[in-house]
């Protein structure tokens, strides 16, 4: 490549690169997936590094991010940075050579955090009292976010504990914790609003709000992991020491935090957090190392962008772009017609996904999607992969609006929507789709967990007539099944041995299985405790269901409706009849054993999933939270247990014990160490 073809390229990453970080940080709109940005980024980095006098002031890479200019300027005392990244444990190898040379020998620790995927802020507080929150801007010049930031409830306006300093600048990031996210985005959808695309995006939109009051409706928190300017307080040797002092102040700084001796060591945190990501209650787009002696943060110094001492390393994205083929509707066990993506496939959030839902009409519309644009695809862990929306500057011309079908795609009787209701729905109860769907649900995992008696079987099994409702998988004539084709004398018997197992699982599971309109497993434990077994369910009025806490009238009417209704009455004796357990446990059959006690869980055990242990706890009177603190009793390590909930119980001398000691600890409220 010749230099001039090169020097258009780099003119044009520029342009490109700054259009994308005002839509981002200014507009908090992104048009593209970060994944995407970070490659033009890159290949800008990589020009700009072959031809240094081809670096140009405005270059995205000469300062971190864009100044917006919504709230008064607030020049920044010392530079708000952003960090280099990394991809690989090479680039990380590499950065870490680079580092040792810059310092000249010696042992080097690292601070291990998490990177959390939120907005860098910066927090002043003078005397101990909160005075001035500001953005980052472009690293010189943030805006002024006080009135917003003072809305956020984990955001201390003064600060506690003995060694106030008289100036002190906390640098951090605000999230928006996810369940907060999904709520808001269920308020949204049941108001016919756009859902948003995901925390971060929400977080920065939030906090554009002029009106303070909307920003502190929104849930934000906020994590501390930098030290700005300290007047009058300690001295400080180490980033960890910064980060703890920061805590004794009463700022929320990230617990999974830890101090590696080595490279191997902050690889195993990474790899650690890699595989525990969605294990927290707020998305993280990587870890970040950094430097923990101070005096060797200066010796290896910064750039105008990013320090030298500290590093990201990206987790791979969750959010990437594909093309959309189609729109298809699929009809769900209540007879929800679902739009869904019908996608190139595309390897994201850690899977080949090839089908993304939309949601429902509204949000088909108001997203504006249309087949054959170029979409974002978002993966997120176990969350069902969704259509965040397209990339119009790629949309190709006259593309045509899809419409939402009139008629059920599956039995062609007319679609309908029900007042209140965001989602249309084919009201015919026979419908060969909704009965599909409701036989699927019913093997299905959080349900009678038939393993084995997946989708393409139920279809199978549907289309040759060897069921015709829910009940008949008690009732399968195994010699036509043997015979078919793919059911060998193995696969037979496991079904079996699969289809007997689920005849004993707990009522809840059975309430969840049966498909109940607006009824979750939560609600369904609920009804079981209360009542106990079937029957006394199946009697029930809906002013009995609605009695218990945590079950509204709309359940409840649900419920009762069911159970009251004609396909009740042909199913239930047959289940009966199959002889299914149908029973509690109710509420206080467990021992309250573990009453007053906390016990974290981690890493996998043989035999408690990560839920059932946490139930486990819990129906003995424990409590069962997300992290180590000083108030937990016993941590529970399974195998591959996760590296910061070891190190805290090792550092605040907490007890662990192993699986055979936790089932002890269940049933005696004594491990018997
Ligand atoms: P970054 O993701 O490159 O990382 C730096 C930021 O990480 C810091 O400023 C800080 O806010 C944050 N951070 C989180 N946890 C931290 C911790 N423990 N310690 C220190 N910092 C921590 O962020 P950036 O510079 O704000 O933005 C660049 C990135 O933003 C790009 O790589 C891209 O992923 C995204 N972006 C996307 C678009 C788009 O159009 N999609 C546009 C602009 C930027």
């Amino acid at each position: 490549m010749t230099e001039s073809v090169d020097a258009m390229r780099i003119r044009e990453l520029v342009d490109l690169i700054n259009h994308y970080d005002r839509l981002y940080y200014v507009e908090a709109q992104p048009e593209i997936p970060d994944a995407d940005y970070d490659i033009l980024l890159r290949e800008l980095q990589a020009l700009e590094a072959k031809y240094p006098h081809l670096i140009e002031a405005m270059s995205p890479t000469q300062s971190p991010g864009t100044m917006a200019e919504a709230f008064s300027p607030v020049t920044h005392r010392q530079r708000m940075q952003s960090l280099d990244n990394s991809f690989s444990f090479e680039e990380l190898g590499e950065w870490a050579a680079r580092v040792a040379k810059g310092i000249g020998g010696g042992d080097i620790a690292y601070t291990c955090e998490l990177k959390i995927d939120g907005v860098a802020c910066s927090l002043r507080y003078e005397k101990g009292v909160l005075v001035q929150a500001a953005t980052r801007g472009d690293g010189k010049v943030g805006e002024d976010i006080t009135a917003n930031v003072r809305g956020i409830k984990v955001i201390p306006h003064k600060l506690k504990g003995d060694h106030i300093p008289d100036v002190v600048e906390v640098r951090g990031e605000i999230y928006m914790p996810i369940s907060q996210f999904e709520a808001l985005n269920e308020a949204q959808e049941a108001a016919g609003l756009k859902r948003y695309a995901n925390p971060r995006n929400t977080t920065a939109g939030s906090l554009r709000q002029k009106d303070a009051a909307v920003s502190a409706s929104r849930g934000m928190a906020f994590w501390a992991y930098q030290m700005g300017i300290l007047e009058g307080g300690p001295a400080l040797a180490l980033h960890s020491e910064a980060l703890d002092y920061m805590a004794s102040l009463g700022l929320p700084v990230n617990p999974e935090r830890s101090v590696a001796n080595s490279l191997e060591e902050a690889k195993s945190y990474i790899d650690n957090w890699l595989k525990h990501r969605h294990d927290i209650d707020y998305e993280i787009d990587g870890a970040v190392l950094k430097v923990d002696s101070l005096e060797q943060q200066n010796a290896v110094g910064s750039t105008s962008r990013a320090p030298r001492w500290a590093i990201a390393y990206k987790y791979p994205p969750e959010e990437k772009t594909t093309l959309l083929h189609d729109i298809a509707v699929s009809i769900g066990r209540t007879g929800k017609a679902t739009p869904f993506a019908v996608l190139e496939p595309v390897f994201v959030g850690g899977s080949t996904v090839s089908m993304a839902t939309l949601h429902n009409k509204d949000q088909v519309e108001l997203k504006d999607v249309h087949p054959g644009d170029t979409v974002i695809v978002r993966k997120a862990g176990d969350v069902i992969p969704e259509v965040v929306g397209p990339v119009v500057s790629q949309r190709p011309k006259d593309l045509p609006t899809w419409q939402f079908p009139s008629d059920c795609t599956v039995c062609a009787e007319p679609l309908t929507r029900p007042e209140g209701e965001v989602h249309m729905f084919c009201t015919n109860f026979a419908c060969p789709g909704q009965l599909q769907a409701r036989i699927s649900y019913f093997t299905s995992r959080g349900a009678m967990d038939i393993e084995g008696f997946g989708e393409s079987t139920v279809a199978l099994f549907l289309k040759l007539g060897l069921i015709k409702d829910v009940a008949d998988i008690y009732f399968l004539d195994w010699d036509k099944v043997a015979a078919l084709e793919g059911f060998g004398a193995t696969s037979v018997s496991n079904l079996q041995a699969a289809i007997k197992t689920s005849k004993s699982r707990p009522l809840h599971n059975f309430l969840v299985a049966l498909g109940i309109k607006h009824l979750g497993p939560t609600g369904a434990q609920l009804i079981t405790e209360t009542f106990g077994n079937l029957d006394r369910i199946m009697d029930a009025s809906a002013e009995e269901i609605a009695a218990i806490e945590g079950i509204g009238p709309k359940i409840a009417q649900s419920v009762a409706d069911f159970f009251d209704g004609p396909y009740a009455a042909q199913i239930m004796p047959r289940f009966k009849e199959a002889k299914l357990a149908l029973e509690g446990p109710q509420r206080s059959e467990e021992p309250q054993t573990l009453t007053g006690m906390s016990i974290v869980v981690t890493g996998s055990l043989d035999g408690f999933g990560r839920k059932e242990a946490g139930e486990a706890i819990k129906a003995r009177g424990g409590k069962n939270p997300g992290s180590v603190s000083k108030k937990t009793t016993f941590v529970v390590l399974g195998a591959d247990p996760g590296a910061s909930k070891l190190t805290k119980a090792t550092d605040l001398g907490i007890a662990t014990i192993n699986e055979a000691q936790f089932v002890k600890l269940l049933e005696t409220g004594d491990p018997e160490i």
